[in-house]
């Protein structure tokens, strides 16, 4: 089955075809900018190059009107006309307590990501508006919304409670809902395939270390728990988010630099992480080229970064009394051998030993441990799109053979 996946932020669309049966992308874009004087898109089909237009897409509707045409325009055989397309798969970032699992979008859906609006402004609000956008154009497929949440709606309430009254988890539901699931999800399966390993009784810790970046404990095959909480700002140094701090920071902060609450949410967000530690970038790369440079303080953002990572990794160990296996992924942990060398040193007393002739090959073999390490560590590079693809795919069977479920 052919599936467009949209993955809609604030000004830009991300968009995959994805053959589901052969796990293939057949063709993948970005359209960037969205509103602003010039929008930009590229797109590039499996095999060729990337295709680059710079033109006016005032909204994502036009945005996606222009995503659309450019699909069914190409000079190959892999799209000929729209109605090739038989699902649309959305990423949605935040599914709250109610989405569990994948969904066919109907109204109750669309109305549920919308109360989420509260708790997830910045992701929930484009993620529908892109929603209904696609709806606009591809009416007659089903739509399913995929949740970054929905993996980690497993966690005891022991671990998605905060320290604070009850009834503010009973009024507002402010809890730990954990993110990046999609990727969780995909890496830990893809483990215990390449390993052969049965989930019951396993226990994993998957690191995501991207731009953005959480750590999940996975026990059973069930997340049961993951860095990131309320929001994607807690837990690991991130490129420019901040993850933990000490609360009363702020209220430090806001009396002595007279900051607002905007003013506040940019710092956190915006300017802290790699960034905001390095004072010159949030990009991985950037800093270590520049640490090796004998920059001081793009040496201290990377160890900020490391020892955060190793500390998650460290009370996950405790959580599940073990860990058979530590898997890296995304931009940074599927991409830096220094980095994964250094969050995992030093951790011999854990049974974790990198190999690193291993490591600096990863890209050739997953399993990157030494043979006397007793945890396996392995690198495996995500794909989200392909998880968010096949559940939408799934869901559009099962709504066809049961169109009144
Ligand atoms: P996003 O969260 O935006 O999807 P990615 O998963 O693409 O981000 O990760 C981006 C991060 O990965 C950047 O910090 C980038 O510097 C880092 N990265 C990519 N390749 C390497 C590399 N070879 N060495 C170190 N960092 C890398």
């Amino acid at each position: 089955m052919k599936v467009l996946v949209i993955n809609c932020g604030s000004s830009s669309i991300k968009y995959q075809l994805i053959h589901t049966e052969d796990k293939e992308t057949l063709c993948k874009g970005l359209v960037e900018r969205i509103g602003a004087v010039t929008s930009i898109i590229r797109q590039e089909w499996k095999g060729e190059k990337p295709v680059k237009k710079s033109l006016a897409l005032d909204n994502h509707t036009i945005a996606l009107k222009t995503v659309m045409e450019l699909l069914v325009d190409a000079d190959n055989d892999y799209l000929s006309s729209l109605d090739e397309i038989e699902a649309v798969g959305h990423r949605v970032v935040h599914g709250g307590e109610t989405f569990k699992d994948s969904v066919l979008i109907d109204e109750d859906v669309e109305e549920a990501i919308q109360e989420a609006f509260d708790i997830a402004p910045l992701h929930n609000p484009p993620n529908l508006q892109g929603i209904r956008a696609a709806k606009e154009h591809l009416p007659n497929v089903p739509h399913v919304a995929v949740f970054d949440t929905a993996f980690h709606q497993t966690l005891p309430s022991k671990a998605y409670l905060y320290g604070i009254p009850n009834r503010l988890y009973r009024r507002y539901k402010i809890r730990r809902y954990g993110f990046h699931g999609t990727s969780h999800y995909y890496v830990s399966r893809k483990y215990y395939k390449l390993a052969d390993i049965k989930k019951k009784g396993s226990k994993i810790i998957t690191c995501h270390l991207g731009n953005g970046a959480s750590i999940t404990a996975i026990k059973d095959g069930e997340s049961i728990d993951t860095s990131m909480g309320f929001t994607p700002l807690e837990g690991l140094v991130m490129g420019t988010r901040s993850g933990d701090i000490d609360p009363s920071i702020l209220f430090y902060l806001i009396e002595k630099e007279e900051l607002s609450l905007a003013n506040v949410h940019a710092l956190l967000n915006k300017h802290s992480g790699l960034l905001g530690l390095s004072g010159y970038a949030a990009d991985m790369r950037d800093l270590i080229e520049e640490a090796e440079d004998g920059d001081k303080r793009s040496q201290e953002a990377i160890d900020v970064f490391c020892y955060r990572a190793k500390k998650y990794i460290g009370s996950y160990i405790a959580s599940m009394n073990g860990v058979d296996a530590i898997i890296f992924t995304g931009g940074i942990g599927e991409n830096s051998s220094l980095i994964r060398s250094k969050i995992l040193s030093d951790m011999s007393s854990f049974g974790i030993e990198i190999d690193e002739s291993k490591n600096n090959l990863s890209g050739e073999k997953p399993l990157i441990s030494s043979e006397d390490s007793k945890v396996g560590v392995y690198v495996i590079p995500t794909n989200e799109e392909l998880v968010i693809a096949i559940d939408a795919a799934k869901i559009a069977i099962t709504s066809k053979q049961t169109p009144w479920a």
